[in-house]
């Protein structure tokens, strides 16, 4: 199976709307490699990354990124993805074995297992100044719904956002896909109504998926009466952007109390990435060696002062 997925921007031609299309099969079937979570939190997980990786790829900063949490107080805790200005994405949550039996209308609760006693984050770090933060209450849970209404709110963006995600019994990933319908600053507002009935003429995203159909031909439809082109197409992935030498530095960000009783422990050091579960080990020496280097490093701070 590939691991990649694929982002698709098209923008109708007087600028009044665009749509951004994720298909995230691939991303989401690497995330449920590494989390290993139940059928349910596949799901919800999988919206999120969605979510996010669309969210993320409307970032104008190239070195910028997008996170989204929410935490909704339900059984899985509370959910964190993060994007970069491409559309990578990384996520986990609380607990990814959580579940829950499946909801009134025998799908996958996943509302239930989000929650939507809680909030929706979204912070946008645009790689310089403060990070810009801005947050909503839940609607539902249900992430696609829980986004439109951020954007409502928050953002003042009339936006509909729709992710589905399909979830074989044994909890393969079958498919993951979403996308986010726009009105951009000084649209026409004749095109509403018929972006409406678009979107109220689509079956769900999940149902589409299932039926095999491809990214062009839903953006097709729902901007279906509208002349429009593709803007851009790109493949993004699952990635995360750990390395041994950020959770060096973080390890070293610690009280001086800390790191000195981590070198006289004589143990080595292990930090998993939540996000992708490496694994990264510092050896008592290691971590002797940045003890000393923090302790220099606060003596020659003190000095300059
Ligand atoms: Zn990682």
């Amino acid at each position: 199976m590939s691991y990649t997925g694929k982002i698709t921007t098209a923008l109708t031609d007087d600028g009044s709307a665009r749509v951004i299309f994720a298909n995230t099969t691939g991303v989401v079937a690497r995330a449920a490699e590494i989390h290993r979570p139940s059928k349910t939190v596949t799901a919800a997980l999988g919206r999120c990354l969605t979510a996010a990786a669309v969210m993320g790829s409307t970032l104008k900063d190239e070195q910028g990124s997008l996170t989204l949490r929410i935490s909704g107080g339900g059984p899985a805790g509370s959910f964190v993805c993060v994007s970069d200005s491409l559309g990578n994405v990384r996520g986990c949550c609380d607990e990814p074995t959580a579940e829950l039996p499946p909801n009134a209308l025998g799908k996958l609760d996943v509302g239930g297992v989000v929650g939507k006693s809680g909030e929706l984050y979204v912070v946008r770090d645009y790689g310089f100044g403060e990070p810009y933060v801005g947050h909503c209450a839940l609607v539902s849970g249900e992430i696609a719904e829980d986004v439109t209404n951020y954007y409502a709110v928050s953002e003042q963006t009339p936006t509909v956002c729709a992710l589905g995600v399909r979830v074989d019994k044994a909890g393969g990933v079958m498919g993951a896909g979403g996308y986010m319908l726009q009105l951009l600053p000084g649209a026409d507002e004749d095109i509403i109504p018929v972006l409406q009935a678009n979107v109220d003429s689509l079956p769900s995203l999940s149902a589409l998926i299932a039926a095999g159909r491809d990214d062009g031909d839903i953006i097709a439809s729902l901007l279906s009466g509208l002349p429009y082109s593709l803007l851009d197409e790109h493949d993004i992935e699952y990635r995360c952007s750990c390395s041994r030498e950020k959770y060096r530095s973080a390890i070293k960000k610690l009280g001086i109390r800390e790191l000195k009783d981590m070198r006289d422990s004589g143990e080595e050091a292990e930090i998993i990435c939540r996000f992708c579960g490496t694994r990264h080990v510092f050896s008592p020496r290691e971590l002797a060696d940045m003890y000393d280097e923090r302790v220099t490093e606060l003596r020659q701070a003190r000095e300059n002062r």
